[in-house]
């Protein structure tokens, strides 16, 4: 035989070319690495590695490969791929180092120094703590940067590890999977976004829409790859007449046209409703001038200016992050134009320290200040004022750990305005923010007090919602105070958290008073004031708790002869029977299987009302407490948040592979939206009912402006069924978007 397969490879030449592929791959970070290495850097690195191949020498990583693969992974994103310095690049080979082996941080001290061990402590302490736990939750994430960011590369190494480990997330069980998918975008996509590391945040949501939505992140890069060829030839033809004139002007540029994220596309379609077809905007172009520091802001704007006399710009959607950076210090210029085709693209234009920072974070600050360390000599700069960004929102002793994680994710999902006040200062507020947001943002008292605002002079309601460039004064009164209904008005977690807690305590303060009348009312019934009997009360009421019951009496909102005292805590008057919960909300009895869940045959286990999960669904258990497993899809809009959250309480669940019995049919909805046709009812029963045999549990069709929207729910056997069905009706009716929805019932 020619070749010798794998297994007939003798153990020592296995092992010799390990050890030539270990080489190789080291070699290859040495070269990744951006700036030029002193000898005692190098020394430094050498050892690093050294040590890393010894303590590591004999494990494997759950691919088959030497474990020393992935330390050696992880410092090559730090150096490449964010920028990072030496010391980085060390902590990052030897960051599983005393986890893994008897080195400990006493041992990495006499080696590097203090510095290092005391980041590679922290990294070691991460693992430890919250890698093993079975999830991280907020808080503790929070509690993590918190005691940890007093080194920002310690955050840095984490989320080149987590990269790394998403990256090779094919080899884990299912189980720990989903958990690590969901994490890495309930907490890692949001960090990296904040520390402004665009194409990592972008990777690592991508990587985790890849395992738990599945058929989405399939559907849409076969799309993707299905029109790449008609792509290019459009982004060539666009950018055409823009090189000519570009060139013309003599600038300096390069142009990029690039497909958006599929998780940012995924968003899309999920958050308009929209099939691929219709999300038009399926990739930007970049141009990236080569200007001089001075000519930044200008060469941009004569790109822009160029730009939008070929081709004309949509006025709402001009972005100057150039003149005002967003948070995280982004700096681009963002217009959408009008190509000849019809169809609007978005076009950026920044520099190229811009594109570099946009894309690879506030690390890649060191380039341009001409040092020779990357991060580690960049103290004072650009790294400093970001970390101490971090940690200032880490520190801040009102906001909790949700506030927090909600401050990340209104950054995620709404795009910033800017507003100033009165004196000129700029604010950032979420899109959709209103006065009393920007009055809480301001501060407390200012909010408690809001009773409207001037913006720009006119006067506007608490609910006002505020645009870009708006100047806001808030008006206030001593009399004011925060209502339930404003939560309605407000966007910002700041917001929000402080009209609950003055709410809260204001209810506290009324319950005090009821307190008192209740105790009056108990003496005159010479009942005795105890908590047992005012527990009864409370059960016979069916009040929610002693503070609902409370302010209740003092509100006055339970009618006298109810509140017969004597009578409820002598039993003459019982607590009314719970009314019984419907008969499809009991777990399923042990004869109906369908699902396999964790290796038990024999769970008591019901599906997910906010999901509905058919036979061919992806899917997830969900311990819960006395209601048995709940059965969720992994694309339920709940996952994200269970998964990460109470990750432990996650059982891997699976369909029977036989065939789901003909006789046994679930729920499913879907959504039409078409041309409005007298015929379109009965076209629809017909494809339904009478050429599938599908039974419809309900039709709702609205029609308005010669245009209708339709709701169906059917009764299913799986996913292939349904999407036969789909197929059928889509055949039928070519411009009818139909499309999959969660049943609420
Ligand atoms: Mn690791």
């Amino acid at each position: 035989m020619l070749f010798m397969l794998d297994n007939e490879i003798s153990p020592l030449e296995r092992e010799e070319q390990e050890r030539v592929e270990i080489l190789k791959r080291y070699k290859a970070l040495l070269r990744s690495i951006r700036h030029e290495l002193t000898h005692e850097q190098k020394k430094l690195i050498r050892s690093a590695f050294d040590l890393a191949l010894d303590a590591h020498k004999d494990m494997r990583r759950k691919t088959g490969e030497p474990y020393i693969y992935h330390p050696i992974a992880v410092a090559r994103i730090a150096a490449q791929e964010i920028g990072l310095g030496t010391t980085s690049i060390v902590c990052a080979l030897i960051h599983d180092v005393v986890e893994d082996s008897n080195y400990t941080t006493e041992d990495i001290n006499r080696r590097f120094g203090p510095k290092i061990a005391k980041i590679v402590a922290g990294l070691t302490k991460i693992q430890e703590v919250y890698d093993h736990t079975d999830s991280m939750q907020a808080e503790n994430f929070r509690k993590m940067l918190l005691t940890l960011s007093d080194d920002v590369r310690v955050i840095l190494v984490k989320l080149c590890d987590r990269l790394h480990n998403m990256r090779t997330l094919e080899s884990m069980s299912r189980k720990n999977q989903l958990k690590i998918a969901s994490e890495t975008l309930f907490l890692y996509a949001p960090l990296a976004h904040r520390l402004g590391l665009y194409a990592i945040k972008s990777e690592l949501e991508d990587l985790s829409i890849k395992y738990t939505q599945r058929e989405a992140f399939k559907e849409i890069s076969a799309n993707l790859n299905a029109k790449k060829a008609a792509r290019d030839r459009f982004i060539k033809k666009f950018i055409e007449p823009i090189k000519e004139k570009l060139d013309e002007a003599n600038l300096k540029y390069e142009i990029k046209g690039r497909p958006k994220s599929i998780y940012s596309i995924l968003k899309k379609m999920n958050h308009q409703g929209i099939p691929f077809d219709q999300v038009y905007d399926l990739f930007a172009i970049r141009i990236i001038t080569d200007s001089t520091p001075e000519k930044e802001k200008s060469d941009c704007w004569t790109a822009y200016s160029i730009i939008t006399d070929i081709y004309k710009p949509n006025p709402g959607r001009t972005r100057d992050w150039i003149t005002t950076p967003k948070s995280n210090g982004y700096e681009s210029l963002h217009s959408t134009v009008m190509s000849n085709d019809g169809k609007w693209v978005e076009v950026q234009i920044r520099s190229k320290r811009m594109d570099e920072i946009a894309e690879k974070g506030y690390a890649a600050h060191w380039k341009y200040k001409n040092s020779k360390d990357g991060i580690e000599s960049d103290q004072g700069t650009g790294v400093d004022s970001w970390l101490s960004r971090i940690k200032d929102i880490l520190e801040n002793p009102s906001a909790n750990a949700l506030e927090f994680m909600d401050d990340f994710k209104l950054q995620l999902i709404h795009e910033e305005i800017f507003v100033f006040t009165p004196e000129g200062d700029l604010k950032k507020l979420p899109q959709g923010a209103s006065t009393l947001d920007f009055a809480f943002e301001i501060h407390t008292q200012v909010g408690s007090k809001c009773i409207g605002a001037k913006v720009n002079n006119k006067l506007v309601p608490i609910s006002h919602k505020l645009s870009n460039g708006d100047q806001v004064e808030i008006l206030t009164s001593e009399k004011q105070h925060p209502r339930e209904e404003w939560l309605q008005f407000v966007v910002t977690g700041k917001a929000i958290a402080r009209i609950r807690n003055s709410l809260r305590e204001e209810k506290r303060e009324v319950a005090d008073t009821g307190r008192e009348m209740l105790k009056k009312k108990f003496h005159k019934e010479k009942v005795e004031f105890t908590e047992d009997n005012i527990a009864k009360v409370v059960a016979a009421l069916k009040v929610q708790s002693v503070l609902d019951l409370c302010y209740a009496v003092a509100k006055n909102l339970i009618p006298q002869e109810k509140l017969a005292i004597h009578d409820i805590v002598n039993k003459k008057i019982s607590a009314e029977p719970k009314p019984k919960k419907e008969p499809s909300e009991k777990p399923i009895s042990k004869s109906s299987k369908e699902i396999i869940i964790g290796d038990e045959n024999d769970l008591p286990y019901s599906f997910a009302k906010c999901c509905n999960p058919i036979p061919g669904d992806d899917i997830f258990g969900f311990i819960t407490i006395g209601e048995g497993v709940k059965v969720h899809r992994t694309n339920c809009p709940n996952a994200v948040s269970l998964l990460s959250n109470y990750g432990y309480r996650v059982i891997k669940t699976e369909w029977k592979n036989s065939p789901v019995k003909a006789d046994k049919m679930f729920l499913a909805g879907i959504k039409l939206i078409g041309i409005d046709d007298v015929g379109i009812v009965s076209s629809l029963s017909d494809i339904i009912s009478k050429n599938m045999g599908v039974n419809m549990k309900s039709i709702t069709i609205e029609s308005h402006d010669g245009t209708f929207e339709g709701t169906i729910v059917l009764f299913i056997q799986d996913t292939t069924h349904l999407d036969t069905l789909i197929q059928n009706i889509k055949l039928k009716h070519q411009n009818m978007e139909v499309s999959r929805i969660a049943i609420a019932n």
